[in-house]
């Protein structure tokens, strides 16, 4: 039996390349002599590796970090050279220095442990992830020295900022001692800024940066508010309309009466994609510019929502979730890196 092609999806996240590949552009510029690169770990933070892969290639970025080996082959298939992808994970196991070797793909190794995996598979190009204060995962200061750290041929030394979006003294103090631990490295390039480093200026550049949220149109400083546009809109069909009575409830748990009668609208859009309960506390939904809220329980694959004042909506029509990630943010208690990685794989993309 031939399976036939779906219907269009009832459900997707519009992306906006043109947004994305100008806010890859205004990260390289602020990033000033350095290059920037682009973190895609967790499938481009949840908009779709195939989609944004393309646009920033065509952007003019040329180095891709993924978290795990199994986000390699999508970058490959979206048109990225092996060299041009760094597993920030690194080599936890011989598959996976295997498999390194065998797809070209660049290695970051986090700790002498895996400097060694790396050389029993034949090593090669790597990169190196040195911990300065954040204490989750890269080498620490006292193994710099440790012989087999010593024999690698390493591309990019590099760490990561623990607070960079806040205003504390944490980066500065990361920042001094990444400069005098990696004159104890022989490397090519430096990299230390994810996005709101970037914004931390210069001193933070070094030769490459690592923005993730902000190409997404994340904010994380308000430095960089003026230069980043929204790229994920998430849309949803009305199923069903329908009229209730005055006390009326709605949905699972009867945690929302009708305080008089209503009209409201049943979408296709539930917290199995990613629009966890707490949207249904204060959250909307839009159409034709006007905001309706969500009423009840957020269903695993349903919202329902006020629309007694649209009377123009009409089941089949597509309401837009409002995904501006600061004000998202604020209205979910969900940071904007959640409210990006938990967008759910029935959205079309
Ligand atoms: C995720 C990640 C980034 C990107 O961080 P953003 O805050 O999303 O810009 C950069 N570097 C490393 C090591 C990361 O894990």
């Amino acid at each position: 039996m031939t399976i036939p092609e779906p219907p269009p999806a009832t459900l997707r996240l519009k992306i906006d390349h043109a947004a994305l590949a100008a806010n890859w552009r205004a990260l390289d510029r602020l990033s000033g002599g350095a290059n920037a690169g682009a973190a895609v770990k967790a499938d481009a933070y949840g908009l779709g590796v195939a989609t944004v892969v393309p646009t920033l290639l065509a952007a003019g970025a040329r180095q891709f970090f993924v978290a795990h080996w199994s986000e390699v082959a999508p970058v490959l298939a979206a048109g990225a050279a092996p060299d041009q992808i760094a597993v920030l994970h690194g080599v936890n196991t011989s598959e996976d220095a295997a498999y390194a070797r065998a797809s070209g793909v660049v290695p970051v190794i986090n700790s002498v442990r895996q400097a060694a995996l790396w050389h029993e598979a034949g090593g090669g190009l790597c990169h190196l992830m040195l911990d300065t204060g954040m204490n989750r995962l890269g080498l620490p200061a006292s193994d710099i020295g440790d012989p087999a750290i010593g024999a690698l041929d390493i591309d990019i030394v590099m760490s990561h900022l623990a607070s960079a979006e806040d205003d504390t003294d944490q980066s500065a103090q990361q920042l001094d001692l990444f400069r005098s631990l990696r004159t104890g490295v022989a490397a090519r390039r430096a990299s230390l800024a994810n996005s709101a480093g970037i914004a931390l200026g210069s001193a933070y550049h070094f030769d490459i940066t690592r923005p993730g949220l902000a190409l997404y149109g994340g904010v994380p400083c308000a430095a960089l508010a003026g230069d980043l546009a929204q790229v994920a809109c998430p849309q949803a069909m009305v199923m069903q309309v329908r009229s209730i009575a005055q006390g009326a409830p709605v949905g699972y748990n009867a945690t929302f009466h009708a305080p008089r009668p209503m009209r409201t609208a049943t979408l296709s859009l539930g917290y199995a994609d990613g629009v966890l309960r707490c949207w249904g506390e204060r959250g909307s939904v839009q159409h034709a510019g006007r905001a309706l809220k969500i009423i009840g329980r957020v269903s695993m694959d349903m919202i329902v929502v006020d629309c007694t004042e649209a009377p123009e909506l009409a089941e089949g029509d597509f309401c837009d979730l409002p995904y501006n990630l600061v004000a998202a943010a604020e209205i979910t208690g969900l940071s904007q890196y959640e409210l990006l990685t938990l967008l759910g794989r029935r959205f079309a993309r």
